[in-house]
């Protein structure tokens, strides 16, 4: 087989296709659970095109300014340029997209007639809101908080998430045609039989609520994070002077950290079972933790709470069963006591469901939401997206399930086959194309990008920080300017996508291969490939496969 090349397509693509032409793809994007175009987004960028990057971004995620600040970015961790300088600056890249003013929104399609509720406002049920409604469904969300826009509206606080960009995206979404129905907790406002008999079908994205509490003397002591976290947003309590002590050590529990210090705390301690070298929040938060003089106990378990403060033990391992419960193992005469005057409980989340007791759908053993790969549940008509489903996770995630659960319930609502191919057409609105062959594209490997040294090496750009004189509760990353985030976008080695750089085309020395301005490099005399894979070495991106075995012309 001669050199076969794996290509963007021109058009842009909400789902399908990959293996037929876009065959092989990068780390970062097979590691995006939002699904997000991050090189042909940086390829806009690199070329100063913003608006074209924020337009691209739209089609897989309408909450690219969410995600372009609060994701952890496992893009960035995945990037084959950590093997060869340092990794991409994906997520500030991606911030710097989303806040583009110019974008052109898509459309909504012809209406099907059918409607559409969804139970939550969270990210996956305005990410399932927004994609159902472009494929021309009626869409009514029911949401029991004041606003909209779930975690990262409510508890997410200010210094890392502006409450307006969240308002900005979601309002974006609503401009669709979207009902929103804030102040109604179904269960309670309304039945769920009720929801479900005045629609076509009903989406469950409710994210986890209850807060854990944790099972020692004096528990009733601490306030729950997440509460902790909506309450600060709402009203900023007064905590000048006091001692501060986080239980957990995820985002969550660093959240309240940091927050507690802007409210005046005098000294701020966390506590969690995890060793120094496995800390369950971000790197970039540890760091943080440390420049805002906060400490960490590391290997502890609180095991009492009193007017003094916490009483920890040293744990020797521990473990998680599958109803989520712990299983420790402790070092008994290794005692911490720690002072504090305000504990916080930041020990997880888990579902509430009760108001689907009437239909009684099938969970898990921590009481998630089965589903199959339509995101559909056991009853007939009940689909459901997000954190519901796979458990405490990230905006991401929550938006790349609420993208699959628009196109699982379409093809169910609409009687069409799995695997949809969908693409957004000349006039920005969502057309199903046909259906998408089986399969993943490959995901080069930075050993498979023969030619890196065409690519110069130079430094990551790091985004800014805001200038501030005490802790702020406004946004500490100020992102990047237009000159940083092009030059940080043009050191992508674009890893398994073409870029049309010819070097394939001039290096076969059989010259078999011809460029085309438009659609790239192709074969032109296939039966006149020697196999001897010049164009391959030559290839900066790794975009190019020979297939096994090949038959060798002499
Ligand atoms: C404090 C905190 C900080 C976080 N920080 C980050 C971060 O930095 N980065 C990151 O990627 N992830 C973060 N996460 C996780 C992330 O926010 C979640 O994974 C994500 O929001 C899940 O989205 P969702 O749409 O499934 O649910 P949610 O965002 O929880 O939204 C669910 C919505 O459903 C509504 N609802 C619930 N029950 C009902 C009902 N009966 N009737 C009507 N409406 C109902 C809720 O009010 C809510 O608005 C954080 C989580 C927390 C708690
Ligand atoms: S959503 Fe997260 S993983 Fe995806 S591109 Fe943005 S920062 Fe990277
Ligand atoms: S170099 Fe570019 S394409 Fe390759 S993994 Fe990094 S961001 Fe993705
Ligand atoms: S060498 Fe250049 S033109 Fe040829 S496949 Fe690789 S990126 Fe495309």
């Amino acid at each position: 087989m001669p050199p076969k090349f794996s290509k963007e397509f021109k058009i842009q693509l909400v789902s399908g296709q990959k293996p037929i032409r876009q065959h092989r793809t990068s780390p970062c994007e097979a590691n995006c659970p939002a699904g997000n175009p991050i090189q042909a987004m940086e390829n806009h960028l690199k070329e100063g095109r913003r608006d074209e990057a924020h337009a691209l971004l739209l089609t897989r995620n309408p909450f690219p300014g969410v995600t372009g600040r609060v994701c952890p970015h496992p893009c960035e961790q995945n990037c084959n340029r950590n093997r060869y300088d340092e990794g991409l600056a994906v997520r500030s890249l991606e911030r710097f997209a989303a806040d583009s003013n110019g974008v052109a929104p898509l459309r909504p399609g012809a209406p099907t007639g059918k409607h559409l509720a969804v139970i939550g406002s969270g990210p996956a049920g305005m990410t399932c809101a927004y994609f159902a409604a472009l494929l021309g469904h009626r869409v009514s969300v029911f949401e029991s908080a004041p606003v909209l826009g779930g975690v990262p509206r409510t508890a997410v606080p200010d210094f890392r998430l502006p409450k307006g960009v969240v308002d900005r995206e979601t309002g974006n979404i609503l401009a669709l045609g979207i009902e929103a129905y804030i102040n109604t907790v179904v269960g309670k406002h309304i039945g769920i039989e009720q929801i479900m008999q005045d629609h076509d079908a009903c989406v469950v994205a409710v994210g986890n609520w209850t807060e854990r509490r944790l099972n020692i003397p004096g528990a009733e002591r601490a306030r729950p994070a997440v509460a902790f976290l909506k309450e600060s947003n709402l009203s900023r309590p007064d905590f000048t002077g006091l001692k501060v002590l986080v239980i957990g050590g995820g985002g969550v529990a660093f959240d309240c950290a940091f927050t507690a210090r802007r409210l005046g705390a005098a000294a701020v301690s966390l506590l969690f079972p995890e060793d120094a070298e496995h800390i369950k929040a971000p790197a970039e938060e540890v760091a943080q933790a440390r420049r805002e003089g906060l400490v960490l106990h590391a290997s502890r378990l609180a095991r009492r709470i009193d007017e003094r403060g916490v009483e920890a033990v040293k744990l020797e391992s521990f473990a998680f069963d599958e109803k989520g419960e712990l299983e420790a193992k402790t070092i008994e005469d290794d005692v911490l006591q720690e002072p504090a005057d305000v504990v916080i409980c930041a020990s997880g989340l888990q579902p509430a469901l009760d108001f689907l007791a009437p239909l009684n759908p099938a969970r898990t053993p921590r009481g998630h939401l089965v589903v199959d790969s339509d995101m559909a549940t056991s009853v007939p008509g009940l689909f459901a997206a997000g954190d519901i489903v796979d458990g405490p996770g990230t905006v991401a995630a929550a938006i790349g399930s609420g993208r699959r659960t628009a196109l699982g319930l379409h093809s169910r609502l609409m009687d069409l086959p799995d695997r949809l191919m969908v693409q957004v057409d000349a006039e920005r609105r969502l057309v199903v194309s046909g259906v998408s062959p089986d399969g993943q594209a490959h995901v080069v490997d930075f050993s498979e990008i023969s030619n890196p040294g065409y690519h110069e090496k130079a430094p990551r750009r790091e985004s800014r920080q805001a200038q501030a004189s005490s802790l702020p509760f406004s946004e500490i990353d100020a992102g990047f300017d237009a000159e940083a985030a092009q030059a940080e976008a043009g050191r992508c080695l674009h890893c398994g996508h073409c870029i049309n750089c010819g070097t394939c085309v001039e290096r076969c020395p059989g010259y078999i291969l011809v460029k085309d301005e438009q659609e790239g490099p192709f074969v032109e005399y296939p039966d006149e490939c020697w196999h001897c894979g010049c164009c391959r070495i030559g290839c900066p991106t790794g975009a190019i496969s020979i297939e096994f075995p090949i038959t060798m012309r002499v």
